[in-house]
């Protein structure tokens, strides 16, 4: 399918030149399909958090977990970029988005009605990799960072393995997800930041207290969340010496590795750091391969 720059950009920069865009193409994986497509439903399921479905029967086929798509309003929002969202559940030929309001793209696509016209690019990124792990899981998600995680909990509980969620959130308002993860069997640990629900502080505290009492051997950490809390769980993790996966959400421009708007620093041995795009390198990374000090 060709890949158009006025859809890719939405309304196009005069100054991305059509190389770009070529590059763009060359980038892309076989896998990976730009689908126009409609709003389902999209409904605020917690505080400023939308859920929104559509119908993308390729990039449902193909999505793994922690995978995500680049979206545009296809009848153009005014704005030039589209958006990265991690595909949050596949069922059928259809996915669905949980998305907090941020600024302005956020703002749009949460007033977008059902019908609305919207582009999709997907699926994108490496997923979480699991394919030679039968250790148990701990799922770490910060805010909106809980998405990352559901199609992970997802594989992880069709393959049988224990697996934990640790949810973390600003206040109850705006707990995301703790029902769809219990749905799967998961139990849920809380904390929010003001005590109005679970544990009174971040859920990194929660994850220290569990390492340290768990007989879990060698379990595995998955997380997604705010920088900070990703740096933290990262330290937690190098404390107790448990492999961990991080899913970044760096801001991101083209997500097909040209603009190099969403680069990470990573270490690559003891004395070389390189700049990783996460869009391309991304967006999971070994936690401890990544340079949080930068
Ligand atoms: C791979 C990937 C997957 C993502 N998955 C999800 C998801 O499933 N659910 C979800 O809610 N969000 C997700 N995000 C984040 C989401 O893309 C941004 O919140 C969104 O693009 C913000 O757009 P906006 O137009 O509303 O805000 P903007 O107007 O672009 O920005 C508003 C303000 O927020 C800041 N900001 C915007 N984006 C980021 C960012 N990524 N990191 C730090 N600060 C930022 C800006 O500096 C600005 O001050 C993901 C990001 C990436 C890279």
């Amino acid at each position: 399918m060709a890949l158009h720059a006025a859809n890719f950009y939405g309304n196009i920069s005069p100054e991305l030149q059509m190389e770009d865009v070529d590059t763009m193409q060359k980038t892309r994986s076989p896998n990976t399909y730009d689908i126009q497509t409609a709003v389902l439903s999209n409904e605020e399921v917690a505080e400023a958090h939308y859920l929104l479905r559509c119908e993308c029967p390729q990039i449902a086929q193909h999505a793994r977990p922690g995978q995500f798509v680049h979206v545009m309003s296809s009848t153009g929002t005014g704005l030039l970029l589209r958006r990265p969202f991690t595909i949050y559940t596949v069922e059928g030929t259809q996915i669905t988005m949980l998305y907090q309001i941020i600024g302005e793209g956020t703002k749009r696509l949460s007033e977008m009605p059902i019908g609305a016209s919207l582009q999709v690019l997907g699926p994108l990124g490496n997923p979480f990799d699991i394919a030679s792990t039968s250790e148990p899981a701990i799922l770490i998600g910060g805010g909106a960072g809980i998405a990352s995680l559901m199609l992970l909990a997802v594989a992880l509980c069709e393959r049988g393995i224990p697996t934990l969620g640790l949810v973390g959130a600003q206040h109850r308002a705006r707990l995301l997800s703790v029902t769809d993860l219990e749905a799967l069997g998961i139990a849920v640990h809380i904390a929010t930041d003001d005590g109005s629900i679970g544990h009174h502080g971040f859920v990194t505290d929660i994850l220290r207290d569990i390492l340290g009492k768990t007989d879990w051997k060698l379990p595995r950490i998955y997380a997604c969340g705010p920088h900070g809390m990703l740096a933290a769980v990262a330290q937690i993790a190098a404390d107790f010496e448990v492999p961990t996966q991080v899913a970044m959400e760096n801001r991101m421009g083209c997500a097909m590795g040209v603009c190099l708007g969403c680069v990470c620093p990573v270490r690559i041995d003891a004395n070389q750091i390189e700049y990783q795009r996460v869009c391309t390198e991304g967006p999971v990374f070994n936690a401890n391969d990544i340079v949080w000090e930068f």
